[in-house]
């Protein structure tokens, strides 16, 4: 890392000492993370949102007929008048599913409906719209197109071609196109399996009776939810009191059982912080001051083979560092192409928003699109990392640049919106 990496810490909080970029600290992350090992078969249904592990090649033709893309009358574009009328009679009728299985002849058209298969001899279709039906002929104008309206068999995916490639997420569109080629089973690679756990004395379970100085255990319950919308399977290790032997024994059974561990606090420079502690002998594990805010420190490594992130404690923090830098490496881990930092678009922004140049911030805000089409934001007041209430107010994070200073009303900002997204 070198000096243009760093960014300035000058918003002091007790952790001296330049601070790694964001974006730098997220790079060095994807760098690290390779994509798991190993697949399985499913049915097409279960594998909604899973990663396709092998090509699927088709085949069939998609569409499997040359067929009409309209109602209309299927001919020869050859015998279409050049000028003025033309009749023809009507020799038959190919709906989707029942095709006409006679050839049509010249001076001949078939009644054909959309998807139908294409008789033998037709090649055009007219739409029923530009045509003067009278009995059994069928009476067109000059300025129809030889060819026009006809979907080709193959046209969508070629029978012998790849329909879908290692590597694809299967979306709704990608079932679809596996259901058109016949497909009920695919190959795809199994899920990262993703450890979590919270630390700290003073964390004490819902369900329970908070003594003196104990707080709910919030964090795991949001990982929860941050976790399970993502392609991973969950192992919840509980609340790890703040003692260096069950915080050795827990990461322990974590990197035995799982591809990635992730826990909140314990990463900060307090006297209780035995998570730095127990790690810091191994080598593997970096200690960063991420600058950022909310967040800041952050543990990123290895504990044997798993990937490890220790979040700040802080609940607003687990959240941002969590959208900004675990997602992304656990979508590369899950083997999906498209892992990097979230979405973004521009809003306006309809309140002033406080900044001080030094770190990126994640300022939450409420992002409303106006009858004009256009974005406003308005930041949800109150902005501490301990306010989780506003990451419930909000549906986005204003992000605000390391450089930039205080927002005015009226300015443009990036918005990354949440609510639903992440
Ligand atoms: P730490 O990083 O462990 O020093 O924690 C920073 C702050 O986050 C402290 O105020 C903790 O009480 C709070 N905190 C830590 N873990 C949790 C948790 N699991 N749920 C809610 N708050 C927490
Ligand atoms: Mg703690």
């Amino acid at each position: 890392m070198n000096d243009k990496n760093r960014a300035d810490s000058c918003c002091s909080d007790g952790h001296a000492g330049p601070a790694l970029r964001l974006d730098e600290a997220l790079a060095t992350i994807l760098a690290t993370v390779a994509p798991v090992d190993g697949d399985e078969t499913l049915n097409l249904r279960a594998a909604l949102g899973r990663v396709l592990s092998a090509d699927v090649v088709s085949r069939i033709d998609v569409p499997a007929h040359t067929n009409s893309a309209m109602d209309g009358y299927a001919l020869a574009g050859s015998g279409l008048p050049s000028e003025g009328l033309c009749t023809f009679d009507v020799v038959g009728t190919s709906a989707a599913g029942r095709p006409w299985d006679h050839p049509v002849g010249d001076g001949q058209c078939v009644r054909i409906m959309t998807g139908a298969a294409m008789p033998d001899g037709a090649d055009t279709v007219v739409m029923q719209e530009n045509v003067e039906r009278s009995g059994d002929t069928a009476t067109i104008r000059a300025g129809e197109l030889p060819g026009q309206h006809v979907r080709q068999a193959g046209e969508d995916i070629a029978a012998g071609a790849v329909a879908l490639s290692a590597g694809s997420v299967l979306d709704p569109a990608e079932l679809g196109m596996l259901a058109s080629v016949g497909v009920g089973e695919v190959r795809v690679r199994r899920r990262p399996r993703v450890a979590f756990f919270s630390t700290g004395d003073e964390l004490c379970g819902v369900g329970e009776v908070p003594g003196k100085g104990q707080i709910y255990d919030s964090n795991r319950y949001t990982l929860y939810g941050m976790l399970t919308r993502l392609d991973v399977d969950l192992l919840d290790l509980g609340v790890v009191r703040d003692e260096p032997d069950a915080v050795e024994t827990v990461f322990a059974e974590a990197a035995a059982r799982a591809d990635a561990i992730v826990s909140s606090g314990g990463v900060s420079v307090g006297d209780a912080d035995y998570v730095t502690d127990t790690l810091e002998r191994s080598g593997a594990v970096n200690f960063w001051k991420v600058a950022m805010k909310p967040g800041r420190p952050l543990a990123f490594g290895r504990v044997g083979d798993a990937l490890f992130f220790g979040l700040p404690g802080n609940p607003v923090s687990v959240m941002a560092t969590f959208y900004q830098l675990v997602q992304p490496a656990l979508d590369k881990l899950a083997g999906r192409p498209d892992a990097g930092p979230p979405m973004s678009l521009t809003a306006v922004t309809a309140t002033a928003l406080k900044k001080r140049p030094g770190r990126r911030e994640f300022q939450r805000g409420v992002l409303t699109r106006g009858d004009d089409g256009r974005y406003t934001v308005r930041h949800t007041g109150e902005q501490g990392s301990g306010i989780l209430s506003s990451m419930s107010r909000g549906n986005c994070f204003i992000v605000l640049p390391e450089d930039c200073g205080p927002v005015a009303e009226g300015q443009e900002v990036t918005v990354q919106p949440f609510r639903g997204f992440v």
